[in-house]
């Protein structure tokens, strides 16, 4: 929690704390409540009530691999899934977790096993995700092993390794393939679809791949929720990955998995009840596309206009859910510091416009990237772009 973002205790301040130059603008995580807005004009649909005696039981339905699942959790992604068209789900297992961070935790142990001469190496594309390594390590497991960049290791690497793709990519917003080509049955993949939603990216085609994992925070906007899921195509990956949250956690919590059934409910009534076109603001992901749309505008008017970084550029692609041509609108900035190779790009933002980034070293690249959240609100956000505006070099303090 960011203390110093509270109202002033004497009252007498009136400007927002976040606009005073002193504050720090954090915008190093992903949290995102950019799409706060969207579920407040929602007012009460989708406020639910759970009486004291309801959803005591630790299990579901023990029929199912993911036994700890609620059938109208399934159900609800099930229902977005083929809403959106984002990704295949018929005849696939779906198993619920705690984030799709318990997730990616369960598709490694899932994807290895006791007893190999070395753990497997663990690789994603440069510049990856910089959770990958932290996770992945963490333990310091037997079964598995951080190796680092992926492109590396399809130079370099050998023996039995396990790829994340992330599609479109944390940090760069990247539409990403595997790297690592020609190995047999030496690969497993995992693919990361945190962000495959038509509020960041065209919808190229519905996503087909062994284990896909989506999340609660990023498609809504409900991080605190801590609901994540996986699409799998094989049983037993579904039972081992099902096994593992049993062994972490005894299952993930009811309450949250009604309450994301009740929200992503809600949201696909919207697209099955009212199809009309001027109505298209109450609907979620137009909503919310438009929010991003702004907001990548106002940014690279204020990047081409200040020439201190560049941003990436992203091919516009035939979208199948809005049925358009459209751009990438990532919720992530990827700025590249123009000037010299050797700056410190997270450095020079905190120290001169006191603006927390995360530096590309975290993403297994050069310090001359920094990464901003634009998950922000659009309080923050516009504070951002006035204290961007003001930097004119970065090596000289003349901001
Ligand atoms: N994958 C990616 C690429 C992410 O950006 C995030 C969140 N920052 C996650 C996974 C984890 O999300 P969660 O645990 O909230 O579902």
């Amino acid at each position: 929690i960011n203390k110093s973002s509270l109202p002033s205790a004497n009252g007498n301040d009136t400007r927002s704390p976040t606009c005073s130059p002193d504050h720090v603008l954090n915008l190093e995580q992903g949290d995102p409540a950019v799409f706060e807005s969207y579920w407040r004009k929602m007012g009460d649909r989708c406020t639910m009530v759970i009486s004291g005696s309801q959803l005591m039981s630790y299990i579901s339905d023990f029929t199912n691999i993911c036994w700890f699942m609620e059938p109208e959790f399934e159900e609800a992604v099930r229902r977005l899934h083929r809403v959106v068209g984002n990704a295949v789900v018929d005849d696939r297992y779906i198993v619920v977790g705690t984030g799709s961070t318990q997730l990616y935790q369960a598709a490694l142990y899932a994807l290895t096993s006791p007893g190999g001469p070395e753990p497997v190496s663990v690789v994603s594309a440069a510049p990856y995700y910089s959770s990958y390594p932290d996770e992945t390590d963490y333990l310091c497991s037997r079964l598995y092993k951080w190796a680092g960049d992926a492109y590396e290791f399809d130079k370099n690497g050998t023996g039995p390794y396990i790829e994340v793709v992330n599609s479109p990519n944390n940090p760069d917003g990247t539409l990403r393939e595997a790297v690592v080509k020609n190995r047999g049955d030496e690969g497993k993949l995992i693919h990361d679809l945190a962000y495959y939603w038509p509020q960041y990216t065209p919808i190229i085609r519905p996503a087909d791949h062994d284990i896909m994992t989506f999340t609660f925070s990023k498609s809504t906007g409900h991080a605190g929720s801590r609901i994540g899921w996986a699409v799998v195509k094989d049983k037993e990956i579904a039972r081992k990955m099902s096994k593992f949250i049993e062994m972490c956690t005894l299952g993930v919590s009811k309450d949250s998995q009604q309450r994301a059934a009740k929200i992503m409910g809600l949201l696909c009534d919207g697209y099955q009840n009212c199809k009309s076109a001027n109505k298209s603001d109450d609907l979620f992901f137009e909503h919310t596309r438009q929010i991003m749309a702004e907001r990548w505008e106002r940014l690279r008017q204020v990047v081409e206009r200040n020439q201190v970084f560049s941003l990436p550029k992203y091919p516009k692609q035939y979208c199948l859910f809005s049925g358009e041509l459209i751009e990438p609108y990532p919720g992530f900035a990827w700025l590249e510091a123009k000037e010299e190779e050797e700056i410190d790009s997270q450095k020079v933002l905190r120290g001169s416009i006191k603006v927390q980034g995360r530096t590309g070293r975290r993403f297994g690249v050069a310090e001359k990237y920094v990464r901003i959240s634009l998950l922000c609100n659009e309080e923050e956000f516009k504070e951002f772009l006035e204290r961007l505006s003001t930097i004119k070099s970065m090596t000289s303090n003349g901001h």
